[in-house]
């Protein structure tokens, strides 16, 4: 099923976010929850799309890698050296806005898998950017609130 994209401004993408517990990844609804998610990601063309903006403030983002759809859960990163580079973003919850960021190069995550599992991997380009995009909308921050130039479309404020 696809989901409808919460868009800015909304106090939805500002709130906390909800740690998720082992028993509600058992449930029907968590697992169908993941499957609409990585859908709707793929229907937008997104590369990843983190669970407030499909209206939940829960801990929980999908990304979509070379290797398939990644579901991080309760995710936690923690950069690894000092490399940043400058990319430009948009967002799926940001229509038509794109900026340019500063982002880590290289990071460490650290999350749990739809089947409870723990999981811990480095990321680097843009799956790291990707990542750090996605972790970010889990602390309430869009890449408006950091972006250094936007390169085109107008933020609504
Ligand atoms: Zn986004």
């Amino acid at each position: 099923m696809i989901l409808d994209i919460i868009t800015h401004p909304n106090d939805i993408l500002r709130a906390e976010n909800k740690q998720i517990s082992s028993e509600m990844l058992k449930t029907d609804d968590f697992k169908q929850l993941i499957l609409n998610m990585a859908e709707t990601m793929h229907k937008r063309d997104g590369i990843g799309l983190a669970a407030p903006q499909i209206g939940k403030n829960i801990q929980i983002c999908v990304v979509n890698t070379e290797n398939g759809d990644l579901v991080l859960i309760n995710p936690k990163i923690k950069k690894k050296g000092f490399g940043t580079d400058i990319e430009e973003e948009g967002c799926l919850s940001i229509p038509g806005v794109y900026g340019t960021v500063k982002r880590a190069k290289k990071i460490s995550v650290n999350a749990i898998d739809p089947d409870g599992n723990k999981i811990n991997f480095i990321a680097k380009g843009l799956f790291a950017r990707v990542i750090q995009h996605e972790v970010d909308h889990l602390n309430g921050i869009l890449f408006i609130d950091k972006v250094l130039q936007i390169t085109k479309g107008d933020i609504l404020k």
